[in-house]
């Protein structure tokens, strides 16, 4: 088979790594790809919101089965295109997608089919916010009802930076249309944990638990990013937990959805909160977390080929899944500044010496090559994933991987996977 895989970050790297163990596949290409990848997939410079280019491309190359890691492509109907084209491809259509969209639709959908959530309401208009805002008081979070590259949320300790939220979204545009309607929920306190779920509309198969960390440094300080590091099993999902997940989560999601006439097929993300043994969901999105997707894939046994393609032909039905039984940690090396404004074009050293280690991957993502060297061009460079026989020593082995890498003013998070230690 020919695989094309849509994306080029380290969840992408993760999924070329993963597909390309499959005995089922002869080829990869990856669009737009980065150099870690290039060496198990051909990339293409195709960027991932060019929908006529990746069209054209795997029509012209027969691909078998398209893979697409990021929301953009998905929201734009990426899938829509392809199957009109009779073109198989893993993940959900335009419309399925708004789960992760629009915070108002999956808000509303939640709320319609009794899935767990915080209080909302939903405001076109900024002085029916405020009122809302004045009325419950702080803290309290504000959210664009769009993408916006995971900074539309606000997390307001008091009611005036969650009036100046909203100000910022519907005064000031700053996303666009993106933030032309707002969301003002409850704030929830308790442990937040990624539950990812594979379905094709009908069935559910979920992945193993796994826990992000958000914030930039240490002790969960400072701006949130797009995820500083993951580890899987997260023991915070208690078996218990997980059955309830898929009991009042996933399965009223689905056939909601369903019944909505939106059927979701794809990896289904919940982000959770969770307290005293009682699960909330702060949002779904629509493809695999990065860096989520990096331990949970380096800990997958079976081969994940099959599995995609019976989610896309709508046949998961008695599919399992087998892990290994090892845990996983992905620490995640960023440029120094990231989220804000950082220096790109730095050279990177160490990861020969890394990738001699055994049971460690390293995953690129915001790479780059000049004058053939490897050199830094994103906020998140490389994650690097260890497998132990506990999270401890899978910690450990991570950060063996994170001490042989360098670059000027690098930076990591030193307290990935902590969170499983002290439970
Ligand atoms: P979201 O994109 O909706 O998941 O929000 C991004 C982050 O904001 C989450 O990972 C949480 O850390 C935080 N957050 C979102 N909604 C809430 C909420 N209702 N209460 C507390 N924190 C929240």
């Amino acid at each position: 088979m020919k695989v094309l895989v849509v994306g080029g970050g380290g969840r992408e790297h993760a999924l070329v790594w993963k597909i390309a163990q499959s005995p089922l596949v002869e080829k990869i290409y990856c669009a737009p790809g980065n150099p870690g990848i290039a060496r198990q997939a051909e990339c293409v410079d195709i960027k991932v919101d060019d929908l006529d280019g990746l069209l054209e491309f795997a029509k012209a190359q027969a691909i078998d089965l398209t893979v697409v890691g990021p929301e953009l492509p998905l929201t734009l109907g990426i899938v829509d295109r392809f199957r009109a084209a009779g073109l198989t491809i893993f993940g959900p259509d335009a419309k399925a997608a708004q789960l992760e969209g629009s915070k108002v639709f999956c808000k509303d959908v939640m709320a319609k089919y009794g899935v767990p959530t915080a209080a909302y309401g939903t405001f076109t208009e900024r002085e029916e916010a405020v009122a809302f805002i004045r009325k419950h008081g702080a803290p309290i979070v504000v959210k664009a009802d769009g993408l916006a590259a995971g900074k539309g949320v606000v997390v307001a300790q008091s009611e005036d930076e969650a009036i100046a939220a909203v100000d910022a979204a519907m005064l000031d545009k700053v996303f666009g249309e993106a933030g032309q309607t707002v969301v003002v929920e409850e704030f929830l306190e308790g442990e937040e944990a990624s539950f990812i779920a594979f379905t094709d509309g009908k069935t559910i198969l979920p992945l193993a638990s796994s826990q992000d960390h958000k914030p930039a440094f240490d002790g969960d300080q400072g701006p949130n990013t797009g995820g500083m590091g993951a580890y899987s099993p997260a023991p915070v999902v208690t078996d218990e937990i997980y059955a309830d997940v898929v009991k009042t989560v996933l399965e009223p999601l689905v056939e909601g959805m369903a019944a909505e006439g939106c059927p979701y097929n794809g990896v289904l993300y919940a982000g959770l909160m969770i307290k005293e043994g009682e699960v909330k969901v702060l949002e779904f999105n629509a493809r695999f977390g990065d860096p989520e997707a990096q331990p949970l894939l380096a800990r997958l046994k079976s081969d994940l080929v099959p599995v995609l393609l019976a989610c896309a032909k709508e046949e998961l039905a008695g599919v399992e899944l087998e892990w290994h039984d090892k845990a996983a940690v992905c620490v995640v090396m960023a440029s120094g500044g990231y989220p804000s404004s950082y220096e790109k074009g730095l050279p990177i050293s160490g990861l020969d010496d890394a990738e001699k280690i055994d049971d460690l991957i390293v995953f690129h993502a915001g790479t780059a090559l000049k004058d053939s060297a490897i050199v830094n061009s994103g906020g998140r460079v490389l994650g690097v994933t260890g497998l132990g026989d506990t999270v401890a020593s899978a910690i450990d082995k991570a950060y063996s991987g994170v001490k042989a890498i360098d670059w000027p003013r690098v930076h990591y998070r030193t307290d990935i996977g902590g969170k499983a230690l002290k439970r």
